[in-house]
Formats: C-alpha cells, sequence, structure tokens
C-alpha cells in the first residue's frame, strides 16, 4: 500500500478526483481507468476500505455475486486473483482482505490512491459558491489534509464524493441532536457497530448496556451482546427504539431475497421474545448523567418517565452526510433526505421501507456544479437502505458520461435483488413492485420514475 505522500504536486490537472477508497470510491476509479480517464483517489484512512474495517466483524447479507464491481474485477482478473464463493456472505473485514486490498495493491488502481488525505473542502477553481463567472467551463479545486497536518490542494475537471456517511452518526436525541449529557459523556457512549464481542468485549461482558437504534446496525449490536451474555450471564442488555414498529424492524424474515437479513429480524425476535433483554419501545432518551459507576440515564416509554442506570451507551441509530466539505459547492440536495434531490423521493424512509430502487446513474446524481457528483452511501443521505451494487452502477455510469459516452450512462444495466418487507405510505403494496401509472401507489413506487418526470424505469429494481 502507498503510504502517505506530504510531497504531492499541489498542481495536478485534467484528472478527476474520487474521494474516498470505499468499495464504491474504489470502484469509480476501475470505470475511470476503463475509460481512459485519469483518477486521483484521495483517501483519508490508511487503507482501502477503512471505513468497512470498523465495522470489520459484521457479517454483510449480501453474497458475494453481488459486492463485486465489474471493471474492478476485470483490473483483478489480469492477476492471480480468485472470484470467492459467488453464494458466501463475507464479513466486512473479508470484504478489504479478499477485495479491496488485492484490487488497490496489485491493479493500476495501486497508483491512483493516496492514503492519509482527507479532504476538508471542494470547490471551483478561484470561484466562490456566489461567483457564476464562467463557472460551468471551470474546473475544480480540492483541499485536503495530509496526516502531519499540512493542507494541500489538487485541481481537477470533476470530483466523485464516495466519502460514505460512516465517520458522521446520528446523535441520540430525536430532534437529530445530541441530548443533554450526551457530548460529556463521551468516554461510555459507542456509534455504529462496536465489536462487543471480541475486539471490545471488556467494555461490555457482565457490564450493562443500553442499544439505541432500530435498523440492521443495531439488530447486529444486539444479537452480539446476546452471544456475550452466554458466557457472560450478568452482561445486561436494554434495547431502545424510537418507533413500536416492530413489523418493520424485524424485517421481511423468510420473504427476504437478502435471506441473511431476513434471519437477523428473526433472530431478534426470537431474542425479545425469550426475554434475553429489556426492550423499550418507544423510547425517548431526556438526558444522560455520570453516577459513580456509570451513567444514569433519564427516559420515558410510550411518556412514563423513569431512570435507566447502565455501563454503556451504544448508538446504532444510522448516519448522516457530511455536507460541510461541500459547503462552496451549488448541490441540488433534497432538504429532508440530504440526498440528490431527483433520488431522494425513491428512497425517503417516511415513504419506503424497501431496500431496493430503480438503478440509476448520471441523470439522478448531477448537480447545479457540472462535473460535481455524491456516490455510494453518501448518495442516500439519511436514508438506510444502500447496496454496494446500486453505487457500481452509478459510478459505471457518471464514467460513462465524463467520458462522453452519453448513451452508456444512461443505460439500465443493473437488476437488484428486493427486500420482503417492503412497504409505501400509501400502499400495502410491495414498493418493488412496478406501479401501473395512474395507480395510487404510483407516485411513492420505489420503482417509479423520479417525481415530476414521465419517465418509466424498463427494468424492474427488484428483478
Ligand atoms: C454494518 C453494515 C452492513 C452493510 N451491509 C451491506 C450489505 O450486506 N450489502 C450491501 O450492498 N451494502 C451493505 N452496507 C451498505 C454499504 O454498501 C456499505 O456501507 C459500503 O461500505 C458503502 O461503500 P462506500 O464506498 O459508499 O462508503 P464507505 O465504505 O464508507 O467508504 C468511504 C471511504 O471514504 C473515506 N473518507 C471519508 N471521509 C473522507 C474524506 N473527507 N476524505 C477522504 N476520504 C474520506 C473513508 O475513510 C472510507 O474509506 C452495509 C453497511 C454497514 C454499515
Amino acid at each position: 500500500m502507498r503510504q502517505n505522500n506530504d510531497t504531492i504536486n499541489n498542481t495536478i490537472s485534467n484528472t478527476i478526483v474520487v474521494i474516498g477508497a470505499g468499495p464504491v470510491g474504489l470502484a469509480a476509479a476501475a470505470h475511470l481507468i476503463a475509460r481512459g480517464l485519469t483518477p486521483i483517489v484521495l483517501e483519508k484512512g490508511q487503507s482501502v476500505g477503512s471505513a468497512m474495517l470498523e465495522w470489520g466483524q459484521v457479517r454483510v447479507f449480501t453474497p458475494w455475486k453481488y459486492l463485486v464491481d465489474s471493471a474492478v474485477e476485470k483490473l483483478l482478473n489480469k492477476t492471480d486473483w480468485q472470484y470467492p464463493d459467488k453464494e458466501h456472505m463475507p464479513t466486512g473485514r473479508e470484504i478489504v482482505e479478499q477485495y479491496l486490498v488485492p484490487a488497490a495493491t496489485n491493479t493500476q488502481l495501486e497508483s491512483t490512491i493516496i492514503y492519509g488525505a482527507e479532504v476538508v473542502a471542494v470547490a471551483k477553481n478561484n470561484l466562490s459558491k456566489s461567483s457564476s463567472n464562467n463557472r460551468d467551463e471551470t474546473g475544480y479545486t480540492v483541499h485536503f489534509k495530509t496526516q502531519g497536518g499540512q493542507y494541500h490542494s489538487v485541481e481537477s475537471d470533476a470530483v466523485i464524493d464516495a466519502s460514505g456517511t460512516w465517520h458522521n452518526p446520528n446523535p441520540i436525541g430525536l430532534d437529530g441532536l445530541p441530548v443533554p449529557g450526551e457530548r460529556e459523556n463521551q468516554a461510555v457512549i459507542r456509534y455504529g457497530i462496536p465489536d462487543v464481542r471480541f475486539q471490545q468485549k471488556v467494555d461490555y461482558m457482565n457490564k450493562r448496556t443500553l442499544v439505541l437504534g432500530g435498523g440492521h446496525s443495531a439488530i447486529n449490536v444486539v444479537l452480539d451482546l446476546l452471544k456475550l451474555q452466554e458466557t457472560n450471564p450478568n452482561t445486561k442488555i436494554h434495547w431502545g427504539l424510537r418507533t413500536n414498529n416492530l413489523e418493520k424492524l424485524l424485517g421481511g424474515g423468510l420473504n427476504d431475497q437478502l435471506p441473511a437479513r431476513g434471519e437477523l429480524g428473526l433472530a431478534a425476535k426470537r431474542a425479545i421474545e425469550s426475554g434475553a433483554l429489556t426492550l423499550l419501545t418507544p423510547l425517548k432518551v431526556h438526558s444522560i448523567t455520570r453516577t459513580e459507576s456509570g451513567v444514569s440515564v433519564e427516559n420515558s416509554v410510550e411518556g412514563v418517565i423513569d431512570t435507566l442506570e447502565i455501563d454503556r451507551i451504544i448508538v446504532s441509530a444510522g448516519f448522516r452526510p457530511n455536507l460541510d466539505i461541500l459547503r462552496e459547492l451549488r448541490l441540488d440536495i433534497d432538504e429532508v433526505v440530504e440526498a440528490p434531490s431527483k433520488l431522494a423521493p425513491l428512497i425517503d424512509p417516511n415513504l419506503h421501507s424497501c431496500g431496493t430502487v430503480k438503478p440509476h446513474g448520471v441523470m439522478e446524481l448531477s448537480h447545479h456544479d457540472k462535473n460535481f457528483f455524491v456516490v455510494g452511501m453518501k448518495s442516500y443521505g439519511r436514508a438506510p437502505t444502500f447496496l454496494m451494487l446500486t453505487g457500481y452502477e452509478q459510478v459505471r455510469s457518471i464514467s460513462a458520461e465524463l467520458a462522453g459516452d452519453h448513451e452508456a450512462a444512461r443505460r439500465v444495466e443493473l437488476i437488484l435483488p428486493k427486500t420482503g418487507v417492503c412497504s409505501t405510505k400509501k400502499s400495502n403494496a410491495g414498493c418493488c413492485e412496478i406501479a401501473l401509472p395512474g395507480s395510487e401507489s404510483e407516485s411513492e413506487s420505489c420503482c417509479s420514475a423520479p417525481r415530476g418526470t414521465k419517465e418509466k424505469s424498463s427494468t424492474s429494481c427488484c428483478g
């Protein structure tokens, strides 16, 4: 792997900067190379997939056949790389070790990545957000910081932001803000999916832990704590959900076309029924206060105020995109989902519980500033339903567009698996079903065209 590069030339031009070397950033670089373009990937971590390594113990719910990008695969096929068992579901760490690292070390991608380079801002060359002068014809300057604390900038013709959302977890408050005492008690609060069974088990074994969150991440944490409890019976688990919509939480079960995801929900259901954990729903945390032995959590369940004495809190309540680094750009972002505004209605969690959307590309991902794109997990804003395969199609389409192949950019080349419990607000019909023109659910079907357009998907997002 390449080490930090503090000597980078500040004026490299004719490049396309990709922010982040996760699975989607790496796929973007591979598609750009395949199109004869020159990517430069800026990654703030010391490895490819460094965000994924932070949840490396988690087994994903999609098998290998949905995890490998076609352009990366082509590069890997020129080496001695072997495609892993296509039906096997790897952990996050296995994805990094068996796919991302080989791609980043043994292929052309190696020379495109700069590690330890954290992007702090993106702007148009010498134009602030308020300046319209020749804006469309002006390229970009990407400002980044290397680990020694030095600041650099690199010019590029286009920018693809694939920086994910992992480093911006949602705080505890129902209003989207930290509750009183949350900032002050960070020593006992962890966000995301800590490895409670192995790497960080001393913090949780025979302790009282409150898990907050109602998605697959929270289920993963709860199931791992239950396994820890088997050998450490004084481990106490409280699971707080904002809503009491258990059916949505427990997923599609056997109807889920990603059976591992359905199984997670079923396992959680069994644990609740066995009484191995205390379910608090709908829970509102009011404040957190330090005590001698841990923290005291003022809360209410269905409006009844109570105090919970615990040692640790794990917040698995989703993520949000870091838009601060894009402050000087003219974005077209939906104010609810914080995703590109043409994509947002398809994935708005207020409307869909569906894990799949119509495959989409450059048309849905464009912003007011030309040749700037947010892709991957970050393109879904605050929506939690992103799949890697969706990101690979996004960057295939964008790379084609940047190379001038507008026809290929607009072609849909992807069929996604569907999840079992898929509902829209207006209809109990699966949102993965194709809505009929004029039907009540049409405007909210994830397979229907973006709001305000007449376009129809020729391919079902559900296959
Ligand atoms: C627990 C979990 C399980 C999941 N399971 C599945 C699954 O089964 N199937 C599936 O398809 N999807 C799954 N996903 C969703 C999604 O596909 C993954 O999160 C995937 O890693 C997203 O890829 P990405 O490249 O968009 O972002 P990331 O993997 O988050 O990569 C972003 C990269 O950008 C870097 N970065 C961040 N900020 C900066 C910056 N300012 N400057 C430079 N670099 C930066 C990060 O260090 C990171 O390496 C899962 C997600 C989670 C959290």
